[in-house]
């Protein structure tokens, strides 16, 4: 922990402490881990809210009250975080598409909304509006204000068809952050890539929109190849993003969530993700933008892979998966109980150190075979199949030790 990051975080923590009282309350180990991890990072006022990074709600908001109440004392089993597809349109067609293989019958407005109800309901703090793309949703300022208040919304877009007045809308709605996805600093690269002439530059545009709405945490979220980081480019980029005045750049590895990435070459390797780890570090030692490599996060140092267990998404469908990167579905929330598809979801990932996806693509790809992608029964027979390893720092320190295990037994899933 450097002193400078200490001493230029120390103002917002008494206001942070002031606002949730109860933190005195968590365990000295968990707040020295807190403190260690914050200190990675520059704590920025953006209007009235104190940010450490957008994968966190603002530290003195209501949402962050309730993380700290429900999740770190409480400990509440619902998810802390979780991502909503609310359209499955997009004008865009990129090659590492998570969802490029989800169908079904979208959910409507009112199914969105009770989805998010409950939600809250189970525990989400954070919660990410994603699509496709969801601007295309007409009701997405509906959608933003029936969250935010006791919930950080972030929102991840394209860009695409983003107004000036809907950036507003969307700032007063109560909307936290945004990150525009931006691929590459070359825009025929960004282009070819999203398979679609002008996104880059509707990209630019629409943060210079969200810029201009002002009150928003504006950040730029890229998608880094491997390529991008074994050619060392991952600087060359940061210092581009860095030139568009947004707050933060939110960086993620293409994950093999879909046949085309099934690749050793193309999965990010240990040593690489912490080369980004480093690479975070270097640039939040300075004062410019804020840099959130999400493999530090969800890293074992950190508080590792939580997807299925304090992670969940609900696709534009309603289909509910661990994570985004996971095509493994377990219910849909226009035929079943949420809490009870959660519950049995949860039940299946105990959490641990690495990346779900990273680590069993191989199994992924053994019982997709030829499927788009993984329903209920076929999904239970390959957790049969799946080791779950150890914990991550913060998991271990919240629940204790735990040593290597399996998922639970298909058979005691199922109540057979
Ligand atoms: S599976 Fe990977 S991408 Fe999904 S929550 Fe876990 S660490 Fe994140």
């Amino acid at each position: 922990m450097s002193v400078k990051n200490v001493l230029h975080n120390s103002l917002p923590l008494v206001e942070i402490v002031g606002s949730n009282p109860r933190m005195l309350h968590v365990s000295p180990s968990i707040l020295w881990f807190l403190n260690g991890y914050m200190s990675k990072f520059h704590i920025r006022r953006i209007g009235n809210s104190v940010i450490l990074h957008s994968h966190l709600p603002p530290l003195n908001s209501a949402a962050y009250s309730r993380f700290v109440n429900e999740h770190l004392l409480d400990r509440t089993t619902g998810p802390s975080h979780a991502q909503v597809g609310i359209t499955n349109a997009c004008p865009q067609r990129c090659e590492y598409c998570y969802n490029r293989n989800r169908q079904g019958h979208a959910m409507d407005t009112e199914t969105i909304l009770k989805t998010i109800r409950q939600l809250k309901d189970m525990g989400m703090v954070w919660l990410g509006l994603t699509g496709g793309e969801p601007l295309l949703n007409k009701d997405i300022v509906e959608i933003v204000e029936s969250a935010s208040g006791d919930c950080a919304v972030k929102l991840f877009t394209t860009g695409c068809t983003l107004t000036l007045e809907k950036a507003s809308q969307l700032q007063k709605a109560g909307l936290f952050s945004v990150s525009v996805s931006l691929d590459h600093w070359r825009e025929e690269v960004h282009d070819r890539g999203r398979r679609y002439d002008g996104a880059f530059r509707e990209a630019l545009k629409a943060i210079d929109m969200f810029r201009t709405a002002g009150g928003i945490q504006v950040s730029v979220s890229a998608v880094l190849s491997r390529e991008m980081i074994e050619n060392d480019q991952v600087e060359e980029y940061l210092d581009f993003i860095e030139g568009l005045g947004v707050h933060e750049a939110w960086l993620s590895e293409v994950k093999p969530s879909i046949e085309a990435l099934w690749s050793e070459n193309l999965v990010i390797t240990e040593e690489q993700r912490r080369k980004l780890v480093r690479l975070q570090n270097r640039h939040n030692a300075g004062s410019g933008m804020t840099v959130n490599y999400l493999g530090h996060f969800e890293g074992k140092e950190c508080f590792g892979c939580n997807a299925g267990n304090k992670m969940v998404y609900i696709d534009a469908f309603g289909d509910v998966s661990p994570c985004v990167f996971t095509p493994l579905n377990l219910g849909n929330v226009q035929t079943d109980s949420l809490p009870a598809v959660f519950a049995e979801m949860r039940e299946h990932f105990p959490t641990e150190d690495v990346c779900f996806i990273n680590k069993n693509y191989r199994l992924l790809q053994k019982h997709m075979a030829g499927k788009k992608t993984l329903g209920k029964a076929d999904t239970l027979m390959m957790l049969d199949e799946v080791q779950f390893g150890g914990l991550s720092r913060f998991n271990a320190l919240h629940y204790g030790s735990r040593t290597p295990q399996v998922a639970p037994a298909r058979a005691t899933s199922t109540g057979e």
